[in-house]
């Protein structure tokens, strides 16, 4: 496993290499993450794995320096799932050069995360676009769990790039919690109290499926969800999977959710 850090040393390792599987990542690697691995692995013949916890994604500084960091225990993991390569730069190599055009989002696109975390996507796809150039991969591996970031980054690059977006399922613990760095932010309790809010919204969708009136039961369920477990919550809504538009239906759509547990934000969608 060859360790990068420099932009060189990318330029040097991958000279030879046309068929590479990329997987971003923040680090605090879990076993969704490890799933991405193992499909890059699966699908491309040299997997690269980067560890960048990006600034410039981060609505609030706070929350950006409490970002959990574990990089001796990442390594371990990825020298046992046999990565090729671990791209770990710095921001001034990332940040070497200021764009020529703004990431502007569209307003049909504001909805959700992008309403509730001003300038997120903006920073992820202009992180996205930077790594992409750097590392030129044929597959970025990307998961479900973080599925608005999922369709604007495939959009993005797609379209700026010959390189392929492929979505990977998301990978949850026993209760149905979505596995994520922010879990090991959360108390015990605080965890066992989003098991029990994932299978609550997971049993949710299987109602909706023989209900009609969406609007009504999904601010019922809002409701009870803060009286049962005293969580904020920025949005509970149904939208269209292919392009998170609202939806009264749960047919073609998924049930988005983000909320703050203490001070932890958590998504989810099902
Ligand atoms: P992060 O390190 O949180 O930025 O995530 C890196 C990649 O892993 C993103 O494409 C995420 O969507 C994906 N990911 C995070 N959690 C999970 C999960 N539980 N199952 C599958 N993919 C995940």
């Amino acid at each position: 496993m060859k360790i990068l850090i420099k932009n060189k040393d990318i330029n040097e390792a991958l000279k030879k290499v046309s068929n590479l599987g990329f997987v971003p990542t923040m680090g605090s690697l879990h076993k969704g993450h490890e799933y991405l691995i193992k499909q890059s692995k699966k699908k491309c013949k040299q997997t690269l794995v980067s560890i960048f916890i990006n600034p410039t994604q981060f609505n609030n500084k706070k929350d950006y320096l409490s970002y959990p960091k574990n990089l001796r225990k990442d390594l371990n993991i990825l020298k046992k799932l046999k990565v090729n390569f671990v791209y770990i730069p710095n921001k001034k190599d990332i940040y070497s050069f200021k764009r020529k055009e703004a990431i502007v989002l569209k307003k049909e696109n504001k909805v959700l995360c992008a309403k509730f975390r001003k300038g997120h996507f903006e920073g992820v796809i202009d992180v996205m676009d930077r790594l992409t150039n750097i590392i030129k991969p044929k597959k970025i591996f990307m998961g479900e769990k973080d599925y608005q970031q999922l369709l604007l980054v495939k959009k993005f690059i797609e379209n700026k790039y010959e390189t392929k977006i492929v979505s990977c399922k998301t990978v949850r613990n026993k209760n149905k919690l979505a596995l994520s760095s922010r879990n090991q932010l959360l108390s015990k309790s605080d965890l066992i109290k989003a098991g029990k809010i994932a299978r609550e919204l997971f049993y949710f969708k299987m109602f909706l499926r023989n209900n009609k009136k969406t609007k009504n039961l999904l601010q019922k369920k809002i409701e009870l969800l803060k009286k049962n477990f005293d969580i904020k919550i920025d949005y509970l809504e149904i939208r269209k999977k292919n392009n998170l538009k609202t939806s009264l239906n749960i047919k073609n759509s998924k049930i988005f959710i983000a909320y703050f547990i203490d001070n932890v934000r958590l998504i989810d969608n099902f």
